[in-house]
């Protein structure tokens, strides 16, 4: 089963308007042609308009960092799917463990939210991943089972292949200490392995992604594992070229 690449780049909490802008106008110069690779930018909520308009007809996805589950509602703060789609997204990160961390978001939250990412149309990537403490511990599997499995319960089986996970192991997220390519495959294939349990063959279809510490130096030996289906990248992500760059090895 061939499943087409996502590298993806979280931008976090960096970048103005006219910075987005800026970054938007680079990457579309150095974009090929192929496609054979996707690639989606995560800006903050301000600069998500900006760059879908900046790289419309460009086959580059825009997505948001985080949204509410609920239409609408006493949620100060916060903004939800609807206007994520309304300002130009098309995909969602969903349980990035700065939000597990920093906002307490938790698995319960996550099962509401990644339905209802899918039926506002936008393409759901459920972040997971342990500490550095669980993995010392020995529980990396338990971690991954509890976040996949609880973060997908509502999902009806149907919509499984819409869904893409991102494997980001805590202690690789902006150290620059990425995983090997052998634990990276390691968590995959468990991974996959909780998929199949889950929903059969529809799992050969489900892209897990890969994010810590990626970069253009790292990502071909990241990317050439059976089940890596793509990066979720930070810090590298800011720079056009060096996204390009991890999407060509992501090509190859
Ligand atoms: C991330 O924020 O999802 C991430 C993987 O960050 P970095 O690439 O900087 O480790």
């Amino acid at each position: 089963m061939s499943r087409r690449p996502l590298v993806a780049g979280n931008w976090k909490m960096f970048k103005t308007r006219g910075e987005s802008l800026a970054f938007a106008d680079g990457l579309r110069r150095g974009l090929g042609s192929s496609g054979s690779v996707e690639i989606a930018i995560c800006p903050p909520f301000t600069a998500i308009d900006v760059v879908a308009s900046a790289l419309a007809g460009s086959g580059v996805g825009v997505f948001g960092q985080n949204a509410h589950a609920d239409e609408n509602g006493a949620h100060t703060g916060e903004i939800s799917m609807a206007m994520l789609v309304d300002a130009g997204a098309t995909g969602v990160l969903l349980g990035h463990s700065e939000r597990r961390a920093d906002d307490n978001e938790t698995d319960q939250a996550l099962a509401r939210k990644v339905p209802a990412a899918l039926a506002a149309g936008l393409t759901p990537v459920l972040c997971v991943g342990e500490s550095e403490f669980e993995r010392d511990a020995g529980t990396t599997k338990a971690v991954l089972d509890r976040q996949v499995l609880e973060g997908l319960s509502a999902v009806p089986v149907a919509d499984l292949s819409k869904v893409v996970v991102a494997y980001e192991p805590i202690w690789a997220i902006g150290t620059g200490k990425s995983a090997t390519p052998a634990i990276a495959q390691e968590a995959h294939g468990w991974i996959r392995e909780q998929l199949r349990e889950l929903c059969g063959d529809t799992a050969e279809q489900i892209r897990i992604l890969y994010g810590g510490s990626v970069k253009p130096e790292n990502a071909a030996e990241l990317l050439s594992q059976p089940d890596i289906d793509g990066a979720l990248v930070g810090g590298a992500s800011l720079d056009p070229d060096s996204l390009l760059a991890i999407a060509a090895a992501a090509a190859s």
